[in-house]
């Protein structure tokens, strides 16, 4: 049940590195492409992983945390895929499904995520991490570096709802409130982190956080039945749940766990910062910054993705799209989930709702198909 990390590979110019360095970024001069974990390809047995804990660690084989003792956990993962019966037959649905994320320790899948950052920092003998966030984030990353014993220091927009400082300072960490936007904060702390030696865990600036949340592609097809749906409906800020579920069925086709059909990947943003959905129309490779960045689901208000080529890659790749839905139509969905589900949804799970009514009724998403989409985090912080 050992760790099969074997290397880490550049996504874009493919150079490999030692499992165990402490890089970011790709180093190569010009390329700073995000980095992903590889493993050992031997035979795995799917169903060897039954009997264990619903959590991430389930899949300790395909994680990258090579000491069991290192793993720092408060129980993430292992959330229910729930069927989404009445929610469905309102709208015409037939097979509609909900991953609801908002169980996880700090209230969204940033958990998985951090879960295993932190677990790898630990690994590697770091003492404190920084991060940019939207909100959620920093509150996964202040729980487990405080679980770890290892220090956060946390760069968030100063108009994000307040429950989010809040809950980071709880935490014990430090929180820094800047006049910007996510990426204005990722660029403090960069410069904060290299002058006092802190690790900076922005997303896929690090190659450790899309390991945790590709957990999410693993859990989805064994509670399937090993097969995956016909489409994944992905409200993406930085993309790593979107990315990572793609590098998971990946893996999963490789060790012969399932074959090579993919779901459709339809990565949901907000009109007002749809990047990603604008690139995807335009047919271009990357993104364009959005300057104007706003919308509630502050998970979602990201102006550019640092691995913006991933995503669109990947959303391509799948036959998928990429999709902008109101802040008006995401407070209606998540009103239609809690009527008709009895779930309390982020507003970014209800811009996923919102994103396959629009795209069923434009003829672009078949409704008797096997639809899952992620309610990404808990509603109440928010409020
Ligand atoms: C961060 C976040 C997202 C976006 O996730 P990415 O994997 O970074 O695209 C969506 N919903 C919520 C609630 C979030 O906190």
């Amino acid at each position: 049940m050992a760790s099969r990390f074997a290397r880490l590979v550049c996504t874009k110019c493919e150079a490999t590195y030692e499992p165990d360095s402490r890089l970011n970024l790709c180093p190569v001069a010009g390329c700073a492409g995000s980095l992903f974990a590889r493993y050992h390809a031997a035979p795995l047995d799917r169903d060897a992983v039954a009997g264990r804990p619903r959590s991430i660690w389930r899949w300790h084989e395909l994680m990258p945390i090579v000491k069991p003792e290192n793993i720092v956990s408060l129980g993430e993962g292992g959330t229910p895929l729930l069927r989404a019966e009445r929610l469905g037959a309102r709208a015409g649905f037939t097979d509609l499904w909900i991953k609801d994320e908002s169980g996880n320790p700090t209230g969204s899948f940033k958990a998985r995520g951090l879960s295993a950052a932190v677990s790898k920092a630990k690994e590697l003998g770091l003492t404190a991490i920084a991060l940019p966030t939207a909100g959620n984030a920093g509150g996964a990353a202040a729980a487990y570096a405080a679980k770890a014993g290892i220090a956060c220091h946390v760069y968030m927009p100063r108009d994000t709802p307040r429950l989010f400082p809040l809950e980071c300072e709880r935490y014990g960490a430090s929180v820094t409130l800047v006049d910007g936007l996510i990426d204005d904060c990722g660029k403090l702390v960069a410069a904060r982190a290299k002058e006092q030696g802190w690790h900076d865990v922005s997303t896929l600036k690090e190659p450790y956080r899309v390991e945790g949340k590709k957990t999410m592609g693993y859990e989805l097809a064994e509670d399937l039945g090993w097969e995956l749906p016909d489409a994944i409906v992905y409200p993406t800020g930085g993309g790593t749940g979107l990315i990572g579920m793609c590098k998971a069925f990946d893996e999963m086709e490789e060790l012969g766990w399932i074959g090579s059909a993919r779901p459709r990947m339809i990565a949901v943003q907000a009109e007002g910062c749809a990047p990603i959905p604008k690139a995807f129309d335009a047919g271009k490779p990357v993104s364009e910054r959005c300057a104007d960045a706003h919308t509630y689901a502050s998970g979602l208000r990201v102006p550019k993705a640092y691995a913006d080529y991933l995503i669109l890659r990947d959303v391509r790749a799948s036959g998928g799209v990429a999709v902008a839905v109101s802040d008006d139509d995401m407070r209606a969905a998540c009103d239609a989930i809690g009527a008709a589900e009895g779930l309390f949804i982020a507003p970014e799970g209800g811009a996923a709702w919102a994103a396959v009514q629009k795209l069923a009724a434009e003829g672009r998403l078949d409704r008797a198909s096997r639809i899952v989409l992620f309610n990404t985090g808990s509603g109440f912080k928010y409020l």
